[in-house]
This record gives structure tokens, C-alpha cells and sequence, in this order.
């Protein structure tokens, strides 16, 4: 599985509908400070399914949404697609390549997709739980987090090595059946 482009319009800085594409291998993003570097990893979380405006460096989720400049009027909503190829069937849906997207109104409506078909947030968490992809993943590390995993409590460290070895799926599943 590797990330293939990122769609997004009036996402944060991003008035513009723009379109990030990416290759197999490493691709380094640079800019001066404040350009949007990591308002695309933001971008990335948010439609993994990022439910806090504070992780996402905001106070609340309309934050997320393009608030204007000096040339341009602020937007009503913001929309993020991640394409991702699936040819090695990572992620466990019969698709060689995943469409996910998000798109938030002001008004705080929500909506969700895979592949242009409507979902809910959990069934696009459902999808990344485990894949090593996910809003809480270990292959997204933002500014400050690397002291944040060292300096974390054992057990929260824990849980961030339990995600990245694939095993919460279960113990979420033991959670449920307990439950039952
Ligand atoms: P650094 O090198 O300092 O880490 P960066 O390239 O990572 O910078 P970002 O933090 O991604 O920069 O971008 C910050 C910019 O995004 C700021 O200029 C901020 O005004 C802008 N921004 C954030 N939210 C919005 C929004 N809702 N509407 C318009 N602009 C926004
Ligand atoms: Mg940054």
C-alpha cells in the first residue's frame, strides 16, 4: 500500500482545489515557515478520520475550513481525498486502489466516502485500523511528537507499539465481545 495523491479544496491555507502527487520512495516536502507543510499531514490525519481540533492545531473543527485572506473570501466547507493503492490488498477491501474523503461544513455537517460511496467515520477507521495507517499510527509522526513518545507514560507508549504491531484490532474486538 503507499499513498498515491492527496485532493484537497479549502482545506486550512489550501483556498485552491490542489492536488499533491506521490511516488513509491521518500518525497520531502519543503517551504519557508508557515507555507502549509504540515497542514498537509493535517490534511492526511483529518481524513483518516482525526476527530480532535486540537491535535489538528485548532481550537475547533471549523478551524479546518480556509477562513479567508486578503485577496480571497473564506469557504463554507473543507474536502480532503486520500488515493491510496491497495494492489497488495493492505487494506482489507476488494479495490486495487482506495478513494477515502472527508468533507466538513460550517454549518458542522459531516460527510464521508470510499470510493465515492457514502459511509461513517468508523467504517474509514475500521478500514485503517491496523494497516499501520491511521490517525493515531505510528507512521505519522507530527512536530513535537518524537518527545511526546519519549517522555509518554509506559503505558501510553505501549498502546502506540500494540497499533504498530496490529494487535489493537483484537483487543478492540475482546473489548466488544466482553461487552456482549
Ligand atoms: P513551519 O515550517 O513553521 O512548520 P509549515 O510550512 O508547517 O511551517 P503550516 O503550519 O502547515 O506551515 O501552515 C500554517 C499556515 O496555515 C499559517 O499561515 C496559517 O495562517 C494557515 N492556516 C491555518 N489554518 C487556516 C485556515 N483555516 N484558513 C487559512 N489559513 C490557515
Ligand atoms: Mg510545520
Amino acid at each position: 500500500m503507499f499513498l498515491k495523491r492527496l485532493d484537497t479544496v479549502g482545506f486550512k491555507s489550501f483556498a485552491e482545489r490542489i492536488s499533491v502527487e506521490f511516488v513509491p520512495g521518500v518525497t520531502a516536502v519543503v517551504g519557508p515557515n508557515g507555507s502549509g507543510k504540515s497542514n498537509i499531514t493535517d490534511a492526511i490525519r483529518w481524513v483518516l478520520g482525526e476527530q480532535s481540533a486540537k491535535s489538528l492545531r485548532g481550537s475547533k473543527m471549523e478551524d479546518i475550513i480556509f477562513a479567508g485572506s486578503d485577496t480571497r473570501k473564506a469557504l463554507n466547507f473543507a474536502e480532503v481525498s486520500l488515493v491510496l493503492d491497495n494492489e497488495d490488498s493492505a487494506l482489507p477491501i476488494d479495490y486495487q486502489e482506495v478513494n477515502i474523503t472527508r468533507r466538513v461544513y460550517r454549518s458542522g455537517e459531516s460527510e464521508f466516502f470510499i470510493n465515492q460511496q457514502t459511509c461513517r467515520l468508523k467504517d474509514i477507521i475500521d478500514l485503517f485500523m491496523d494497516s499501520g495507517l491511521g490517525k493515531e499510527a505510528f507512521s505519522i509522526i507530527s512536530q513535537g511528537r518524537v518527545e511526546e513518545i519519549l517522555s509518554s507514560k509506559p503505558e501510553e507508549r505501549r498502546a502506540i507499539f500494540e497499533e504498530a504491531a496490529g494487535v489493537l484490532k483484537y483487543k478492540q474486538r475482546k473489548k466488544k465481545a466482553e461487552m456482549k
